[in-house]
C-alpha cells in the first residue's frame, strides 16, 4: 500500500488541515515507477475534496501535450509548463490550496525555496520527480527536496530484463547529456543488478 493513503487519514494531517499549516510531499523513483500515475491520483482527490488545484511541468519536457501531465499508462491531469521556478511561484492564484508539480528534476534550484514557500503560505505541495539520472547519480533539484519534504514517497518499477525490483532508469540510446527527453524509445527500469551506469552500446 502506498503510504499516502496512511498519511491522508492521519491525525497528524487532519490538525495540520484544521490549523492551515502547509506541508510539502516528494515522490520519487526511476523511469516507469508509477510517480506521475501517483501525483494525478492525490491531485484528483484533492479535486473530489473540491480544493483549489494548480498543476505544473517545466517546459522542457514536450514529449507530451503541453497542457497536460501525462503518465506513461494514459492518465492525465491539466497542467501549466512554466519555464523557471519564479513563473511557477507568479503563476500561482488566490485561495490555491493544492500545488502539484511533475518533472521537478527538470526545474532549477530555485524550486526547493518556492516549495518552502508555497508550504510555508498554507499550500499542499505535491512534487513527483526523478531522484537519479540516467548514470545513477542523484539528479538536483530533487535530493534537496527530499530533505525538505515532510512526506515521502519512493515508487519502483520492474526490472525489464529479469523482474526484480528497478531503481534505474536505463538509457538505452541517444546523447550522453544529462537531459534526453524520451519515454520507452531510450530507456528502460532495470534493477541494481541489470543497470550498466553509462551508455555502452556492447553492454546494454
Ligand atoms: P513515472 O512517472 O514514474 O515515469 P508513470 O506513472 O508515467 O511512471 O507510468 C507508470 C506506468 O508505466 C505503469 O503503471 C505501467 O503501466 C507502465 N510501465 C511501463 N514499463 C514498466 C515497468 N518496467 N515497470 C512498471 N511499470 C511499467
Ligand atoms: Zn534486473
Amino acid at each position: 500500500m502506498i503510504e499516502e493513503f496512511v498519511f491522508d487519514d492521519s491525525e497528524e494531517r487532519r490538525r495540520n488541515r484544521q490549523n492551515g499549516t502547509g506541508w510539502i510531499e516528494v515522490i520519487v523513483g526511476s523511469m516507469f515507477s508509477g510517480k506521475s500515475e501517483e501525483l494525478i491520483r492525490r491531485l484528483n482527490r484533492a479535486r473530489i475534496a473540491r480544493q483549489k488545484v494548480q498543476v505544473f511541468k517545466p517546459r522542457i519536457d514536450e514529449r507530451y501535450s503541453v497542457e497536460h501531465i501525462a503518465s506513461h499508462s494514459g492518465h492525465r491531469h491539466e497542467s501549466v509548463a512554466v519555464a523557471t521556478s519564479d513563473e511557477l511561484m507568479a503563476a500561482i492564484e488566490d485561495g490555491t490550496q493544492v500545488v502539484g508539480i511533475d518533472e521537478g528534476q527538470f526545474f532549477d534550484p530555485g524550486l526547493v525555496q518556492v516549495a518552502n514557500d508555497l508550504a510555508g503560505s498554507g499550500k499542499r505541495v505535491i512534487i513527483a520527480g526523478l531522484d537519479q539520472d540516467y548514470r545513477g547519480l542523484p539528479f538536483e533539484p530533487m535530493p534537496q527536496l527530499l530533505c525538505i519534504a515532510e512526506f515521502i514517497t519512493k515508487t519502483h518499477a520492474i526490472c525489464v530484463r529479469c523482474g526484480n525490483t528497478a531503481n534505474y532508469s536505463q538509457r538505452t540510446q541517444g546523447s550522453e547529456n544529462r537531459v534526453e527527453v524520451g519515454a520507452a524509445d531510450k530507456y528502460e527500469a532495470r534493477c541494481r543488478r541489470c543497470f550498466v551506469p553509462h551508455i555502452d552500446s556492447s553492454s546494454i
